[in-house]
């Protein structure tokens, strides 16, 4: 049985838990301020990577609190779990991120090659 370690109780199995998706979305300063296509992608699209994912994850038949957690989502393997709030320590976070940004840079240095050319 995959094990979750709550913030506040430890680990527990996972029957006790329920994942609330995509963590850290912040609500936009001014709702009113932007526009529909913002403001749907705020409410509706998540990301779905293959790989580590920052997740919410509530301890419902626990401590009832909500936390954070690092789970790969190939492996299901949770590196880190962490209280609302706080940043993840796991250096795979960082990882990820910069494997991110290496492919969404790719096309720019693929076009200023093809420009020094
Ligand atoms: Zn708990």
């Amino acid at each position: 049985m995959l094990l979750i370690a709550c913030p506040n109780c430890g680990n527990r199995p996972e029957t006790e838990f329920r994942c609330g998706g995509q963590a850290h979305i912040a609500r936009p300063e001014q709702p009113g301020a932007i526009d529909d296509q913002n403001w749907s992608e705020y409410l509706f699209v998540r990301k779905n990577p293959r790989g580590v994912h920052a997740e919410r994850w509530n301890h419902a038949h626990g401590c009832g609190r909500w936390f954070n957690a690092l789970r790969d989502t190939v492996s299901d393997r949770f590196i880190e779990t962490y209280p609302m709030g706080a940043k993840a320590r796991s250096a795979e976070v960082e990882a990820g991120s910069a494997q991110e940004r290496a492919i969404e840079e790719l096309p720019k240095s693929d076009i200023q090659s093809e420009a020094r050319a």
